[in-house]
């Protein structure tokens, strides 16, 4: 059997599995130190109680024979596709048709499936740093992404490049600098989009953490996106769903790609075809505890949630700019983006502040190459282990 080549050219594991491999060496060697976590972007905080209430009615539902159900709609329900278009979209005037959204269970199989409708020839540029799903499944599949390098300088948010490309993914709030991209910034991707007849994917996982209501949530808000952009969303920073699985991807029936003939194809009938061929639907349960996040209770106390984080970050950004630290975003997101101390590369720093502080954080340079220098500290956890972490980078650092 012959393999997939292509897998060759991917880094040897994944950033996690390395982290988690350095903090079990460190906690062997050192089986008192309480170690602290500000590592993976993992929500901490329960499901929120009307979520759960919601997932028990529907468990009892799959109970009793006259509301069991078994497959449902491979694009997903309609009770939830429906609060989707209401609360994500006409909320913020956008129209969005319900055979254009297509409920999964994460963002991340459909950051990594969607580039499968793309020619294997396709140029694809990506932000650098940003979340590693992007290169990789290009890399699996045979592509070398074009990275765009974001610096202190453009504030981790690029311009579009000089090239054309055939696709171009988005990551805003961007995950790892925490940063957001402006309406005037996105203005300018959409414009540059449509004259270069490129796609973009838009991927807003952490639009939830947007504290500006006057900063776009969704790339659609901006005039023109419908015709040149995808949109990912996921319901696991958003609800606390990490868990339980649920995401969504918008595909509008006006964003098209050239066949070989050069005749134009609606990118959503190709994703229809492949969603459907290649997936059954989200769970029936899990569908009704996404909806219950739209209800007024579940939008209450999944905005507490998110507020308790978002306290979390700004404690975070307070205690590293005491402790002398440059530091980028966790205005608009749930990460903290800081440049090392003295210059250290950010694998070198992540061993310091696991030796000196026992606290864990995510290298930069695992996010790409201008993540070098950089480093993710997460704002996921309980405020006892935030302010912990703090007053040891404080003693050590500051
Ligand atoms: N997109 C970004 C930018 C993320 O940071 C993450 C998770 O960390 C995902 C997608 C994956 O989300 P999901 O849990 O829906 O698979």
């Amino acid at each position: 059997m012959r393999i997939n080549e292509h897998y060759a050219k991917l880094p040897a594991s994944y950033l996690f599995p390395e982290i988690g491999r350095r903090v079990r060496a460190y906690q062997a060697a050192h089986p008192d130190a309480k170690v602290i976590r500000l590592g993976i972007g993992d929500v901490t905080e329960p499901l929120a109680p009307a979520i759960v209430e919601a997932m028990h009615a529907a468990v009892s539902e799959m109970g009793e024979r006259a509301t069991f159900k078994g497959y449902g709609p491979e694009q997903g329900y309609d009770f939830l596709i429906d609060a989707i278009r209401e609360h994500d979209y006409q909320a913020r005037g956008v129209d969005i048709a319900g055979d254009e959204i297509f409920v999964s269970d994460g963002s991340k199989c459909d950051s990594g499936n969607i580039q499968e409708i793309f020619a294997v020839a396709a140029r694809v540029a990506v932000t650098d740093p940003v979340y590693p799903v992007y290169v990789d499944s290009n890399v699996m599949a045979g592509r070398t992404p074009m990275l765009i390098e974001g610096n202190e300088a453009n504030g981790f948010q690029p311009e579009p490049p000089k090239e054309p490309v055939d696709v171009v993914y988005l990551c805003s709030p961007n995950n790892p600098t925490g940063t957001v991209a402006t309406r005037t910034q996105l203005e300018k991707w959409v414009a540059w989009a449509k004259a270069n007849d490129t796609v973009i994917l838009f991927d807003a996982a952490y639009e939830g953490y947007i504290s500006d209501p006057s900063l776009p949530h969704s790339i659609y808000e901006i005039p023109g996106a419908k015709d040149c952009a995808i949109e990912l969303r996921s319901f696991s920073k958003r609800a606390g769903f990490t868990g339980v699985r649920c995401a969504f991807m918008v595909v509008p029936k006006t964003v098209t790609g050239l066949d070989p003939s050069g005749k134009r194809v609606s990118l959503n009938s190709l994703w229809a075809r492949r969603h459907t061929t290649k997936f059954n639907g989200a769970s029936y349960v899990v569908q009704r505890g996404a909806a219950a996040a739209y209800s007024p209770a579940g939008l209450q106390q999944t905005n507490a949630q998110i507020a308790f984080y978002m306290e979390n970050a700004r404690l975070i950004r307070e205690g590293l700019t005491a402790a002398g630290f440059t530091i980028f975003g966790g205005v608009h997101a749930p990460y903290v983006w800081l440049r090392t101390a003295g210059g250290a590369t950010s694998w070198d720093f992540f061993d310091q502040l696991l030796d000196k502080a026992q606290v864990v954080g995510t290298p930069g340079a695992g996010f790409g190459p201008a993540g070098e220098g950089y480093f993710r500290l997460s704002a996921f956890n309980s405020r006892a282990n935030i302010e912990e972490a703090l007053g040891r980078i404080r003693r050590v650092f500051g």
